[in-house]
């Protein structure tokens, strides 16, 4: 048999547990290799138990003297690292956490000399176990923090056995944990209690949004409404039977009261919108999904709008086409063109729906999000409907009149022509002999006549204008014409004619202004400026004034007459519009109208300054040479001419 002693050495040596032999003054005398890779290396000579500083520290001195007193002691757990000692100094080393046995070894004389200390390297378990207090402890920080209100229910009789703080202050802090929920909070509404008892039951999750419970939540006598956003979860015991839930509860009532007074200002809106009489609906922006139409709009549809639909099926639903009869497609409806953030001002369609067909003008505007509500597209419209068929007689009206003025001032030129000329042969022949028996009875009737016809030649001919002036048939025939000239030439043709009405006519301004008019029509404009001159001015000198000013002529008719208001001003250029009535002034309103027409064929324009009762001054502005197709001509024909 082998040497004790050699095996004890091998045993000491080779065992996987590490051990160090410690003398009375705490010296290691002995330690196997175990120990050294446990530590990192060997305590030095002068290391001693009894001035380790972290076995002081953790007390752990009082019981090494207990093993040097024949005593095996376990020691707690402790983190040991070599290299915090004061009294030694060692580099190699590791923190490990370590749990020793210590038990004395030789005896002498009835003392213990050395004792043994076996050492247990538990640093894996301490960290995880440590990893895990932390974890719990973040884990409790969770629940007890966060702003849910958690709970965990246990077994069939739905017992808390946790309940998170926020919980309890809910509850007015009163004892949960240990109690059944029907005792602790005796109000609980019974469906939510049917609920809990459903997913202990079914072991399914359930999820409640919104959930509104109310109850005595401080137990005050104070009952009140909170919504709650719920999750019940099952909890499994080891064999997979349901034994609990946890419950994680968050309060919603904040969002859901702002929701809830959105809604009541919504339908107080739609209720208002639903009294107006203008059909009105929203849309939202960007899809153009309809989402509210008041009861006008409905009636036009014949019945309620469909509402919430995918914008690309109004195309089926609504019959919609322009005002030529052509349907409008999705993309072009109303909705959708405004949800793309074009601004309608009065779009005209036709609208086929079930109570009729209907003329629309719509219009929209984005309501920017505001006070809770988000944006939305309105369309207010109107059904003109009414209006547009009594444009259209009024238009159909106008057309007749203008047919039946066109016809009649046809009719009437050739037999006032006529009688014109057998006028002027009278008034000839009354002058040729003057002092005959005829001409002395007749002379001043036939004279009168004559006028007479000639003021009904000239309101057939105005008539003529405006009928050619509607069809577009004014043609204007360019020349070179000198306007002083021309102004000349009508205020001498006016001389009686002022002289009835008691004015004097002064001409005045540049000499000579040429350009290229139309001299007949041009004749026209001054005539129709000098005549309402006389008639409305009467008693009064007229001035006409002409002068030529950067390429363009200016003549002004200024007389000092009755004036015309601020509101006439606006319309008498326009057809048939006059400021003055019937019964003081004849007349058809049509002088001004063929004039600015005259004017603006010319590329001039006309303008009227006056006050009632101040006189009136009539100014056209006529280009020297116009830049039309036809002045162009003009000019060609010029160069070749000279
Ligand atoms: P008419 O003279 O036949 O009524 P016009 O078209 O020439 O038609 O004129 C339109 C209206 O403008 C007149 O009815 C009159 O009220 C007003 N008006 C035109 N010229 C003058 C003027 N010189 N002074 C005051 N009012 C005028």
């Amino acid at each position: 048999m082998s040497d004790p002693l050699a095996l004890l050495e091998g045993l000491f040596l080779h065992s996987p547990v590490p051990y160090a032999i410690f003398d009375r003054e705490g010296h290691c005398r002995l330690s196997n290799p175990a120990y050294r890779a446990m530590f990192g290396s060997v305590p030095p000579p002068e290391y001693s138990l009894f001035r380790d500083e972290l076995v002081a520290k953790m007390g752990l001195d009082l019981l090494l003297h207990r093993a040097f007193e024949g005593e095996t002691v376990q020691t707690p757990t402790i983190w040991y690292d070599v290299k915090e000692l004061q009294h030694i100094e060692v580099t190699q080393a590791h923190r490990i956490a370590i749990s020793c046995t210590c038990f004395p070894l030789a005896c002498d004389a009835g003392e213990v000399q050395y004792i043994a200390l076996a050492y247990k390297d538990v640093t894996a378990e301490l960290m995880a176990r440590e990893a895990e207090h932390l974890e719990r402890r973040r884990l409790y920080q969770l629940l007890t923090k966060a702003p849910l209100a958690i709970d965990l229910l246990r077994g069939q009789d739905l017992r808390f056995e946790f309940a998170s703080p926020l919980l309890k202050r809910l509850l007015g802090g009163r004892e949960l944990v240990g109690r059944r929920l029907l005792d602790a909070v005796p109000d609980i509404a019974p469906d939510l209690v049917t609920l809990c008892l459903n997913v202990m039951k079914t072991g399914e999750r359930v999820v409640a949004r919104e959930y509104a419970l109310t109850i005595d939540y401080a137990g005050k006598g104070h009952v009140e409404t909170r919504y709650w956003n719920l999750s019940h979860e099952p909890l499994f015991d080891e064999q997979g039977r349901v034994d609990g839930i946890v419950t994680f509860a968050f309060e919603v009532t904040e969002q859901v009261l702002a929701r809830h007074a959105v809604e009541h200002q919504q339908r107080w809106l739609e209720a208002v919108l639903d009294l107006m009489p203008m059909p009105v609906v929203m849309a939202e922006p960007n899809t153009g999904v309809i989402t509210f139409s008041n009861d006008a709009a409905d009636r036009l549809y014949g019945g309620p709008m469909p509402t919430n639909v995918s914008a690309s099926e109004y195309g089926e639903i609504f019959h919609v086409t322009d005002m030529q009869g052509r349907r409008l497609g999705p993309e072009l409806l109303p909705s959708a063109r405004a949800a793309r953030g074009e601004r309608l001002d009065g779009m005209e369609v036709m609208w086929h729906t079930k109570a009729g067909q209907f003329v629309l003008s719509i219009c929209s505007e984005v309501l920017p999000a505001m006070h809770g509500h988000p944006e939305v597209t309105l369309l207010p419209f109107l059904d003109i409907t009414r209006l547009k068929s009594v444009e259209q007689r009024l238009q159909d009206a106008i057309r007749v009149r203008d047919e039946f003025l066109s016809v009649a001032s046809h009719e009437l030129k050739t037999p006032l022509t006529v009688l014109g000329l057998r006028l002027q042969s009278f008034a000839r022949a009354a002058l040729a002999d003057p002092d005959s028996d005829w001409a002395q009875r007749h002379a001043r009737d036939v004279e009168g006549m004559l006028r007479q016809v000639m003021r009904l030649a000239d309101l057939v001919n105005g008539l003529l204008d405006v009928s050619r002036i509607g069809t577009g048939r004014l043609n204007l025939e360019y020349e070179q014409v000198d306007l002083r000239a021309l102004v000349q030439e009508v205020a001498a043709r006016f001389q009686p004619e002022a002289e009835r009405a008691e004015c004097d006519v002064e001409v005045s301004g540049t000499d000579v202004i040429v350009g290229a008019w139309d001299r007949m029509r041009l004749e026209q404009v001054v005539t129709n400026l000098v005549s309402n001159a006389l008639k409305y001015g009467a008693g009064h000198p007229v001035r006409v004034h002409v002068e030529v000013e950067e390429g363009r002529a200016r003549l002004r008719v200024r007389d000092e007459g009755i004036g015309i208001s601020a509101e006439a001003q606006a319309r008498i250029f326009h057809k048939f519009e006059r400021a003055v009535s019937e019964r003081n002034y004849g007349g058809l309103g049509l002088g001004l109208y063929v004039t600015r027409t005259l004017v603006e064929a010319m590329e001039g324009v006309i303008h009227v300054d006056s006050a009632l009762g101040a006189g009136a001054t009539f100014t056209v502005e006529l280009p020297l040479c116009p830049s039309g197709p036809v002045a162009v001509a003009i000019k060609a024909i010029k160069e070749l001419a000279s």
